[in-house]
């Protein structure tokens, strides 16, 4: 297997790099996330991802579209947001991964407690049949929270909220 590993963060990655090291699992990283929101935190995010690849030593491929106006002008609810979040994101890697050489791909996503689970796999089932590549999947959930302190200890950033400009206002409510 040839593995794209869409990262959404850092602090989410650690773990699952760590493990598909470990498995000797060939994979490349790829950061898109225009739902990262405002501009400094993207930034922010995207540069501790870079912190992670010099750290781990592997190659990560990097997408700077940030599309804040089009989080804050969704018309739909929270629910319909979200889906529409993770299926733009699971679309261009199935895409990417499809296009660079990649037989499968999967998300760090899938450690978070925090982010709906099943709809994702069911997204990244989709999209995975949409670009004929397979996804790769593993229930990493119950390494959350080391993954949280491996971060921690690596000294890298973790933020307080999901990442699109209305999950940053709600932050703490
Ligand atoms: S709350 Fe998170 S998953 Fe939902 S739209 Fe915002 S960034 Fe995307």
């Amino acid at each position: 297997m040839n593995l794209l590993l869409h990262m959404c963060c850092a602090p989410c990655s650690i773990f699952i790099v760590d493990d598909l090291i470990e498995q000797g699992i060939k994979f490349e990283g790829l950061f898109y996330n225009p739902n990262i929101q405002p501009i400094e935190e993207f930034k922010r995010r995207c540069d501790n991802v870079k912190i992670l690849s010099e750290q781990k030593d592997f190659n990560v491929s990097y997408d700077d579209k940030f599309m804040q106006n089009e989080w804050e002008s969704f018309g739909g609810s929270e629910q319909e947001r979200c889906t529409m979040c993770y299926q733009i994101r699971m679309d261009k890697v199935a895409e990417f991964a499809k296009e660079n050489g990649f037989t499968a791909f999967t998300t760090s996503l899938l450690i978070s407690p925090y982010q709906q689970h099943d709809l994702i796999i069911e997204l990244c089932e989709k999209a995975a049949k949409k670009y004929g590549v397979q996804f790769y999947y593993k229930d990493y959930r119950q390494s959350f929270r080391l993954g949280q302190q491996m971060a921690r200890d690596a000294g890298l950033y973790r933020q307080k909220y999901c990442g699109c400009i209305l999950s940053y206002e709600n932050r703490g409510k």
